[in-house]
């Protein structure tokens, strides 16, 4: 079952006919035995339950995964599955709408979205390409996709996000990266009522430095919607048109690009927006119709039926105290410093895919698992026991952090275990009530809904 969102897109896609433009590629889902030859039973069960609706809720709510849901379904398929088409050749701009699950936690609630979806589909990308750029559009912080590659100079993470008593939290322009990854976390944040003009004088300059600078081989653009002007629980301005700017943009530059979905939740707005984003990655959207085609859920886009989303009057607050202009130096800054990109030497050449790795492919079963396989395993193990309710050991290992500077490890899930250890100190900035899992049993966490911390 698809989440209600994704029906629509689908549905308006559909109506369009662009489903004849373009490659449909459906991800299989491996049976549990299957999985259960390389993974904890525990980690199929999960991967069986966890849904973006459930994902959604469980940010929303904060409550721990695992919680009951009757809809398995593992979206990260599909972005594994896009990414091996674009690595493969097969494709230059792979989309997945149902995919770009970027929060993280810790621990309990959103933790695992570690094994998130972007987070696998990079590593696949990585397998062939030494750099990848990860693009945030999302109104919410990209905090998951970031503190994966924290340490890392071969993925850089740039999110564009709304800052200030606003889930998660994170995301200011001082949080950069650590040790190789230094300066590879890029963090542009934002205030209420950005307009079309305003995201695009921002978001051009930055990403032109980014890609002048780091040179990726692919870049993977999550189009949380979010950001549009009316949404349920954004507080951004912008219309369609601005938001389909970033995907246009990107793909003007020619680089295999990878466009997935995320946040969203005013929903005939984000299904308007990914479908005219379909057609932008299609390169028909000049031609298409904006009145739109009838379609099963043609009343909801009354009273005007068309492909828009308007703007309001809210007031640009990035603009009245010029917030604006200070944040884009501030990031076309530390570009500036940046060190050059790393060399192209590689590291891990491709031999089995996470896509076979995780069951999702049942062809070539036979296949040898390379070190990054096991690496994954590893981590993915790792991930499932801390988010057990009754883990002392990630407590513990949190202390040791600052020294654990993994210069010498050439192995991605390592440095992403230790960035899990090693965030929670110097994460920034913390609010006021937050020395929360580390000085007491008292937890608190931030509201999706309210920004507001809440005690669980
Ligand atoms: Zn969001």
């Amino acid at each position: 079952m698809k989440p209600h969102r994704i029906r629509v897109t689908h549905d308006l896609v559909t109506a369009y006919g662009m489903l004849d433009k373009m490659h449909i590629l459906r991800a299989k889902r491996a049976t549990p035995e299957v999985m259960s030859s390389f993974h904890t039973d525990e980690y199929v069960h999960f991967l069986q339950n966890v849904t973006p609706e459930t994902a959604e809720r469980m940010t929303f709510h904060g409550t721990r995964f695992l919680v009951g849901e009757d809809s398995p379904a593992f979206e990260g398929g599909g972005s594994i599955g896009a990414a091996r088409k674009i690595t493969s050749g097969a494709a230059d701009i792979a989309i997945n709408w149902a995919g770009g699950l970027h929060h993280a936690k810790k621990r309990e609630a959103s933790g695992f979205c570690y094994i998130n979806d972007i987070v696998l589909g990079i590593l696949e990308l990585l397998r062939s390409y030494p750099r990848v750029l990860y693009i945030d559009i999302d109104c919410h912080h990209g905090d998951g996709v970031e503190e994966a590659f924290y340490t890392s100079n071969r993925v850089m993470t740039c999110s564009f996000h709304k800052f200030g008593e606003y889930f998660p939290g994170t995301g200011t322009q001082e949080d950069r990266g650590r040790g190789k990854g230094k300066g590879y976390a890029v963090n542009v944040p934002l205030k209420d009522g950005i307009t079309d003009e305003s995201y695009k004088s921002v978001f051009q300059p930055v990403i032109s430095k980014i890609l002048e600078t780091f040179r990726p081989s692919a870049v993977v653009l999550q189009c949380g919607s979010d950001s549009l002007a009316g949404d349920k629980l954004g507080c951004f301005n912008l219309t369609m048109k601005g938001h389909a700017a970033c995907v246009q943009f990107m793909r003007k530059q020619n680089i295999p690009l990878i466009l997935l979905g995320g946040g969203g939740y005013t929903v005939k707005n984000v299904a308007r927006t990914w479908a005219f984003e379909t057609a932008c990655a299609l390169g028909i959207e000049d031609d298409i119709d904006l009145n739109l085609p009838w379609n099963q859920y043609f009343e909801w886009f009354g009273p005007r039926y068309r492909l828009e989303v308007a703007e309001n009057n809210m007031e640009d607050l990035n603009v009245k105290d010029g917030s604006l202009e200070r944040v884009r130096e501030k990031a076309l800054e530390q570009l500036r410093n940046l060190i050059p990109a790393p060399s192209v030497q590689m590291q891990d050449v491709p031999r089995e895919s996470l896509q076979h790795h995780l069951g999702f492919a049942k062809d070539d079963e036979t296949a040898p698992r390379d070190e990054l396989d096991e690496e994954l395993a590893k981590h993915v193990r790792y991930v499932y026991n801390l988010q057990e309710p009754d883990s002392s050991t990630d407590e513990s290992s949190s202390s040791s952090e600052s020294e654990s500077e993994d210069e010498s490890s050439s192995s991605i899930s390592w440095r992403m275990q230790n960035r899990v250890n090693g965030r929670r100190a110097s994460r920034s900035p913390m609010p006021p009530t937050s020395n929360r899992s580390r000085t007491s049993s008292k937890k608190q966490r931030m509201s999706l809904l309210t920004g507001q911390y809440f005690s669980i």
